[in-house]
C-alpha cells in the first residue's frame, strides 16, 4: 500500500507515520499545496497513492481545498467512485460543518476526530478494506 501523510503538526505526522509504516510505503507532506503536487507525480508516474492522510487545518491550502483539488484531477484522469483514492479526513475539531463538507462536497472516504490514535485509525483502514482484521489485531497484540 502507498500511504501519503499531509498534516502540518510535526508531532501528529510522526504518530500517525509510526502507525501506518508496517503497511506500506509513507510519504509525508506538511501542507495542502504539497499534497496535490505529490498526489499529481504519483498519478503521472502511474504509481497512485492508495490512501490519502489529509489533515483538515493545515496553512495555506487547507485539506478540504487540497480534496477538491485532488477529486478534480482524477476527474481530469477519469479516475472515478471506487477507483479513486481513499482519503480520511483529520480533524482537531468535532466540527460538524468541516465534516459535511469534506464528506459531500470534496469527496472524502472517511474522517478522524484528533488525536489520532491507533485503534481509531486501524478501524478505518479495515472498514475501507485496506487491512485484514488479521492485520489490525496484529498490531494490536505488539
Ligand atoms: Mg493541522
Amino acid at each position: 500500500m502507498k500511504i501519503l501523510i499531509a498534516e502540518d503538526d510535526a508531532i501528529s505526522r510522526q504518530i500517525i507515520h509510526k502507525i501506518l509504516a508496517r503497511f506500506g510505503r509513507c510519504d509525508a507532506v506538511v501542507d495542502g499545496a504539497e499534497a496535490v503536487e505529490a498526489f499529481q507525480l504519483a498519478l503521472e508516474d502511474g504509481d497512485p497513492y492508495d490512501l490519502i492522510c489529509l489533515d483538515i487545518m493545515m496553512p495555506g491550502v487547507d485539506g478540504q481545498a487540497a480534496l477538491k483539488e485532488i477529486r478534480e484531477l482524477e476527474r481530469r484522469m477519469d479516475i472515478r467512485g471506487e477507483r479513486g483514492v481513499k482519503v480520511i479526513m483529520l480533524t482537531a475539531l468535532d466540527d460538524p460543518h468541516s465534516v459535511v463538507e469534506a464528506y459531500y462536497r470534496g469527496g472524502a472516504t472517511a474522517y478522524l476526530v484528533k488525536p489520532i490514535e491507533a485503534d481509531k485509525l486501524l478501524v478505518e483502514l479495515q472498514r475501507l478494506g485496506l487491512i485484514t482484521a488479521e492485520q489490525r489485531q496484529a498490531v494490536r497484540g505488539q
